[in-house]
C-alpha cells in the first residue's frame, strides 16, 4: 500500500494533472492519414475551439492532454474532410425536390417518372414540371428523344427536363410556347433542334437557358431547405467543404443568412456567375472571406458538354459531320472577362471541355499571367486537350480542375465523339498532374453523384461499378492513391487559397476529418466500392455518424 502510494506521488510529480493542457476532443488508437508534406500516417489528435491542436501516437498525446471527450477509433481510418473543388452545392440541393431522371433506360421509363412525380404531386395546371438526370447515351436508342408523347401526357403543364449535364433538355409545346420559341428561332450559344420543319422539345445549351428562364424561381423556405438538405447529404458522404461553381451574388447574401443563423455548418468556397450585377457587387464590396465561405472568384463558361456536343472542337466531331460544336460567348467576351478579374485580383475559373474551348482559355489566360505565376486560375473540366497545349498549364501556372467520376461515366461512348488520336488527350489526368505537381479533385454533382469515395475509386482504378473494364479505361492517365487523396483534400483546399487552414491533419488548421471503415491506401477495388464514410467531423463538431 505504501509502495502503491509512493509510485502515484512520483508519477504525479513528472506528470502532474496542473500541466496537462485540456482539450474538447482526443481521437485516439486510429490510422491517421495526415495528408502532410511527408504523407505521413499517424494514430491521434487533439482538437479545441474546433482546431487541430496536435497530431501524434496516442501514448503521447494522452501523456500531454486530458479531454473533454475520447473518442477511440479502434484502429479505423481517419483522413481530413474531403472537399469537392467542383460542384453545384446549391443547385444539388434544389434537384432534391424535381424529377429525378437519372438512371432511366429509355424516353419510355423518363415518361414513366415524370407522370408518377405529377400524379403524387397534384400539379396545378400551370405549374411547371422540372426534371434533370436523362442521359440518351445511355439508352438503346441513342438519339435525342422527340416531345410527341410529352405533349399528349401534358397538355397544359410546362414542363422542362434537363439532360443529366445541364447542357441539354427536353421541354414540352406548352414551354416552348410560353417561351415564343419556335422552328425559326435562333439562340446564340445555342440551339433549337428542328425535325421537320417543327421543334422537336431538344434545346442546347444557351437555348436550354432561355426556356428554364420562364421558370419561377424558388421560394425563400425552397432555398433553405434545398442547402439543409444538400448539407445533411454532403456530410454523410465525408464532405466538408464544397465549391459551388456559379452562384449569384443574391444567392451569397442567402447563405450568409444561414450561417448567421447557424444552421449552415458546410463550408462552401463560391464562384459567381459570370454577369454584370454579380462583377459590380463583389468589386464593390471585396473579396468575402470567414472560417465558412470564401468569395474571390468567378465561373465562366467557354463551350457546352461532349455528351450533347456542345463542346468546342478544334476539328469536326468524329460522330457527326462537319460540326465542331460552338463556344457560349464570343472570344472578346472571355477576354474582357478575365481583364477585369485580373485587374481586380479574384480567380478566374473557366468551364471548357472542347479542345478548341480548352486552347482558346488557355490563350486568353497567358495574356494576363504572362508566366509563372500564384494566381491559380482555374479551368474547369480540361477534358479534351490537343497534345500541343498541355504544356500550357504548366508555362502559365493554370490549374486543370478535374472530375474523374466523368472518365468513368462518358468512356463508353468519348470515343465515337472524338476518334482514337484526340481521346488519348482526354480525361488525361496524370499528365495534367505532371504540369504543376498538382491537381483538384471533384465530381461536379448533381451530374455525377456526390460521394468522393467514388472520386477515388475513378481516378485510381478507371473503372465502373461492375469493374470494367477489366485494365482501366487509359490506365496510363489514373492517379496514384496517394495523388488522389490528395486531390480530394489539400490540393483542392490549394485550389481554393486554403491549404494553411484545411486539406491535412496539422496542428493549427480547423478539425474536419472523415472516418471510414476502408483504409483507401491498401483496399482493393471491390472493398473501395462497399466502403463506408463512419463519422464525419466538421469545425470539430460531429456532424455526421453512421
Ligand atoms: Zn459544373
Amino acid at each position: 500500500m505504501i509502495r502503491y502510494i509512493f509510485f502515484s506521488l512520483l508519477a504525479a510529480a513528472f506528470f502532474p494533472m496542473s500541466e496537462k493542457t485540456t482539450v474538447d476532443t482526443l481521437f485516439i488508437n486510429g490510422t491517421v492519414y495526415t495528408v502532410d508534406a511527408a504523407f505521413s500516417k499517424t494514430e491521434a489528435v487533439a482538437v479545441k475551439d474546433g482546431k487541430i491542436v496536435a497530431v501524434g501516437k496516442t501514448v503521447e498525446l494522452q501523456k500531454q492532454f486530458s479531454a473533454k471527450q475520447i473518442v477511440d477509433l479502434h484502429g479505423k481510418y481517419l483522413f481530413p474532410g474531403f472537399i469537392d473543388a467542383h460542384a453545384h452545392f446549391l443547385s444539388y440541393g434544389l434537384s432534391l425536390r424535381i424529377v429525378d431522371l437519372t438512371g432511366t433506360k429509355n424516353w419510355g421509363e423518363c415518361l414513366k417518372r415524370v407522370k408518377q412525380y405529377a400524379a403524387t404531386k397534384k400539379m396545378q395546371a400551370t405549374e411547371w414540371i422540372v426534371g434533370r438526370g436523362w442521359d440518351q447515351n445511355d439508352w438503346n436508342v441513342k438519339e435525342f428523344p422527340v416531345n410527341d408523347s410529352l405533349n399528349v401526357l401534358f397538355p397544359q403543364n410546362p414542363v422542362l427536363l434537363t439532360r443529366v449535364d445541364g447542357h441539354a433538355a427536353v421541354v414540352n409545346d406548352v414551354a416552348l410556347k410560353l417561351s415564343n420559341v419556335n422552328a425559326a428561332t435562333t439562340i446564340s450559344g445555342g440551339e433549337v433542334i428542328v425535325k421537320n420543319g417543327k421543334p422537336t422539345g431538344v434545346l442546347i445549351d444557351n437555348a436550354v437557358d432561355f426556356v428554364g428562364d420562364r421558370i419561377p424561381a424558388p421560394t425563400e423556405q425552397q432555398i433553405k431547405d434545398a442547402l439543409l438538405g444538400a448539407q445533411k447529404n454532403c456530410f454523410a458522404a465525408g464532405l466538408t467543404t464544397v465549391d459551388d461553381c456559379g452562384l449569384s451574388y443574391g444567392s451569397v447574401l442567402q447563405l450568409e443568412k444561414y450561417y448567421k443563423s447557424r444552421e449552415l455548418k458546410m463550408r462552401l468556397y463560391v464562384m459567381l456567375s459570370d454577369n454584370k450585377w454579380n462583377y459590380m457587387a463583389i468589386f464593390k464590396r471585396g473579396k468575402i472571406k470567414t472560417d465558412y465561405l470564401n468569395v474571390r472568384s468567378f465561373k465562366v463558361y467557354a463551350d457546352g458538354a461532349l455528351g450533347s456536343r456542345g463542346a468546342c472542337m478544334l476539328q469536326p466531331y468524329t460522330d457527326v459531320k462537319d460540326h465542331y460544336g460552338f463556344l457560349l460567348s464570343s472570344k472578346e467576351h472571355f477576354d474582357s472577362v478575365a481583364s477585369v478579374i485580373y485587374k481586380n485580383g479574384f480567380q478566374m475559373c473557366t468551364h471548357a471541355i472542347g479542345d478548341s474551348g480548352n486552347r482558346i482559355i488557355l490563350n486568353t489566360y497567358a495574356k494576363y499571367l504572362r508566366g509563372s505565376n500564384d494566381l491559380r486560375w482555374r479551368i474547369e473540366h480540361a477534358q479534351v486537350v490537343n497534345k500541343n497545349d498541355f504544356s500550357l498549364f504548366g508555362q502559365f501556372s493554370i490549374i486543370p480542375s478535374v472530375q474523374p467520376t466523368h472518365a468513368t461515366s462518358d468512356m463508353y461512348w468519348a470515343e465515337q465523339r472524338v476518334g482514337n488520336e484526340r481521346i488519348k488527350g482526354a480525361y488525361a489526368y496524370n499528365d495534367l498532374l505532371k504540369q504543376n505537381s498538382w491537381i483538384p479533385l471533384g465530381t461536379d454533382f448533381p451530374v455525377e453523384d456526390i460521394y468522393p469515395l467514388k472520386t477515388f475509386y475513378a481516378a485510381v482504378f478507371r473503372k465502373d461499378a461492375k469493374g470494367w473494364p477489366a485494365n482501366g479505361f487509359q490506365k496510363e492517365n489514373a492517379l496514384s492513391r496517394a495523388d488522389a487523396i490528395r486531390g480530394m483534400t489539400i490540393w483542392a483546399a490549394k485550389s481554393n487559397f486554403e491549404e494553411n487552414e484545411k486539406g491535412s491533419i496539422e496542428k493549427g488548421k480547423f478539425a474536419d476529418f472523415v472516418i471510414l471503415d476502408t483504409d483507401l491506401m491498401t483496399a482493393s477495388f471491390e472493398q473501395i466500392l462497399k466502403a463506408h464514410v463512419l463519422k464525419t467531423v466538421c469545425g470539430g463538431e460531429t456532424v455526421y455518424t453512421r
